[in-house]
């Protein structure tokens, strides 16, 4: 089984001083070979952050669906790639829902990622009123099934992310019969899109991760990982979360 992986979502929040965080998660790293570590700051730290750090990896938090042209203030997966990006995130909920991005935006931006180069990690997750009625895994597994990229190879540079939305920033976490349960039916999902392919795939946990229950939700059956926000603002709370995996 691949290691598991650990990536910080720092949002829209950092400036040249959250390079002494990007640092500090580097040389933690270093003695912690079992853990894949990464940060996906703001796109004005990527290259800094790069040329900051050895061994973790560096991402971005969304692209753009073109890799150029006259898109005022995008960014595109080939410019991520050009500043040191290994990564990028695509489809989080905040997209989704603050920049209107349906699934179908999330595959194709998923898709030019993978043709710049860049590993990609799709996020999934339903809101609350879609779990109270008990459609959360129908609703999950459309996103993932309208969501992740059908290139050639892109499976094999994917990671997933469950993030429940009710569970983003707000200190609630699912019961871990429920993460289990999701996680279980998007690997399901994984294997019918992919075949044996699928079964590789990385499904992280999103939402509300921190310190002290860490353990609990990395110990889940297919949990693989973790995204982590707020958690992963400083070098202390986010190692707390790597040590724990
Ligand atoms: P929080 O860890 O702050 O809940 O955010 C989760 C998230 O959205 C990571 O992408």
């Amino acid at each position: 089984a691949s290691l598991p992986y650990i990536v910080g979502n720092w949002k829209m929040n950092g400036t040249r001083a959250m390079l002494n965080e990007a640092r500090a998660i580097d040389r933690a790293a270093a003695r912690l070979p079992r853990v894949q570590v990464a940060v996906a700051p703001p796109a004005t730290l990527i290259y800094r952050t790069r040329e900051a750090v050895e061994l973790i990896g560096v991402g971005g938090q969304d692209c753009h669906v073109k890799e150029s042209g006259a898109f005022t203030g995008d960014i595109s997966a080939p410019m991520l790639k050009d500043a040191g990006a290994d990564f990028t995130i695509v489809g989080h909920s905040e997209r989704r829902t603050l920049h209107g991005e349906t699934d179908e935006v999330v595959r194709t931006k998923a898709e030019t990622a993978f043709s710049a180069g860049l590993a990609t990690i799709v996020c999934v997750g339903e809101i609350e009123a879609e779990r109270d009625a008990g459609n959360a895994e129908a609703v999950v597994g459309a996103q993932v099934e309208g969501s992740v990229p059908r290139l050639e190879g892109a499976v094999d540079k994917l990671t997933v992310a469950y993030e429940p939305v009710w569970a983003i920033g707000t200190g609630r976490v699912p019961s871990v019969e429920d993460v289990a349960a999701m996680h279980k039916a998007i690997r399901a999902k994984l294997v019918t899109i992919y075949g044996d392919a699928g079964a590789q795939v990385r499904i992280l946990y999103g939402g509300s991760v921190k310190a002290d229950n860490a353990a609990e939700l990395l110990s889940i059956p297919e949990v693989g990982g973790a995204l982590v926000g707020g958690a992963s603002l400083t070098a202390e709370s986010f190692l707390a979360i790597v040590g724990a995996a």
